[in-house]
């Protein structure tokens, strides 16, 4: 098997270089063809001698997840299905905002947290990606945003992606041997060179995880909170049982040791009667005493599995309310806009339909969406 280039970071292609008795440069110069400039094939690569192509040729794939499926929403959200082998496929989604383009990318196909809420966390887990795959996913955004708009050279167009949330399939933390290099891949100059406080990941609370990401590659987080007491927590996020809340608010100081912005986000996914009364609202007020934070209310997003639980979104006005008593406390507070609607591009939707079927039918996913 050829080595795939994808899963390097800068020092990884360095060192993988040397091995094959290449200076550095070269490989900081292949680096910057496949990240910087989007090149797919050793071909485009015009200024790297011969033999060094031959070579690369030989022993190393560019290996991007297949575009098996792509969709966009009437407010311009877009998302792709990329099938990362015969049995997965995983999701990204791409948020066009005024002034700044997201990317929300998946860092595990399915998640083994079982989150109450979330449809992802429904089908159980299948495996980490690999760096490969978690980069590729920003590499193909960039590619296909590119050709969309395809006004020129991608140096003069600028960047697309300008900000990217680990917000899709899968829990970051519990997979960062290949989330620190694709995280390390996103921030380096030589590739898509993007500062730490446009680069967040979205945890559930794994402790162990926020201790070694701020160690190794310190970028902006969010804890999805979604409860203000352990017991309610316990039954929303199953982790919390393991990690509770007050060894999570710990967690959150020491992070912010190291962080690059001074805040933590909490996400909190609005649930209706379940988590959304003004005494929870008053209990968060009290946790925001205890960290430097922010507040992202999510109106829960239902999928068809959640069908018969007895999760409903909070009523828009119920959730206006609970953010009142947010902001009088003083505490930032905004609620998500719910993007993407018509193509499942939401929060805890990614991928869920499209895995329930591919495992009914017990065949590999070759399905495109329109
Ligand atoms: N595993 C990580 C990151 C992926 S989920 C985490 O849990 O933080 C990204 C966010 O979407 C989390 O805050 C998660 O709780 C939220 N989410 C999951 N399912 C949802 C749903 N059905 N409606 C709204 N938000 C949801
Ligand atoms: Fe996993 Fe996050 Fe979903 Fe929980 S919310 S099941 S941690 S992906």
């Amino acid at each position: 098997m050829p080595v795939n280039l994808l899963d390097f970071d800068a020092k990884g292609m360095e060192a993988w270089f040397a091995g094959l008795g290449e200076k550095p440069f070269r490989a900081r110069q292949v680096l910057a063809w496949i990240h910087k400039r989007g090149a797919g094939e050793f071909a485009a690569m015009t200024d790297l001698a011969k033999d060094l192509r031959a070579k690369l040729e030989a022993k190393a794939s560019i290996g991007l997840p297949e575009i098996v499926g792509d969709s966009t929403a009437a407010d311009d959200t877009r998302k792709w299905l990329l099938k990362v082998d015969g049995a997965n496929a995983v999701e990204a989604v791409f948020i066009p905002e005024a002034g700044r383009g997201t990317l929300c990318v998946s860092s595990q196909a399915g998640c083994t947290l079982d989150c109450a809420f979330c449809s992802t966390g429904k089908q159980g887990f299948n495996r980490n990606l690999t760096t490969a795959e978690i980069i590729g996913q920003l590499w193909l955004a960039e590619k296909l945003l590119g050709e969309r708009t395809n006004a020129g050279s991608r140096a003069r167009q600028g960047r697309h992606v300008s900000n990217v949330v680990f917000m899709g399939m899968g829990e970051p933390l519990l997979n960062l041997d290949a989330v620190i290099p694709a995280l390390r891949l996103m921030l380096e100059d030589n590739a898509y060179g993007l500062s730490r406080r446009r680069v967040t990941v979205s945890t559930s609370g794994v402790i162990p995880g926020m201790d070694r990401l701020a160690a190794e590659c310190p970028v902006a987080l969010a804890v999805s909170l979604h409860a203000p007491n352990d017991a309610l927590r316990d039954r929303l996020v199953p982790i919390n049982r393991k990690y509770p809340i007050a060894q999570l608010l710990a967690a959150c100081n020491r992070y912010l040791v190291h962080a690059p912005r001074d805040f933590i986000t909490f996400e909190y996914v609005m649930l209706d009667g379940v988590n959304d009364s003004p005494t929870h609202a008053r209990e968060l007020v009290d946790i925001a005493a205890r960290v430097r934070c922010k507040f992202n209310l999510i109106p829960f997003n239902p999928f068809q599995a959640v069908q018969g639980l007895g999760l409903h979104r909070s009523p828009q006005e119920r959730i206006r309310r609970f953010a009142e008593v947010l902001q009088r406390a003083g505490l930032t507070t905004t609620t998500r806009k719910t993007r993407g609607e018509g193509i499942d591009a939401a929060c805890g939707q990614l991928a869920g339909e499209v895995q329930d079927r591919t495992r009914r039918r017990g065949i590999p996913i070759t399905e495109v969406r329109a």
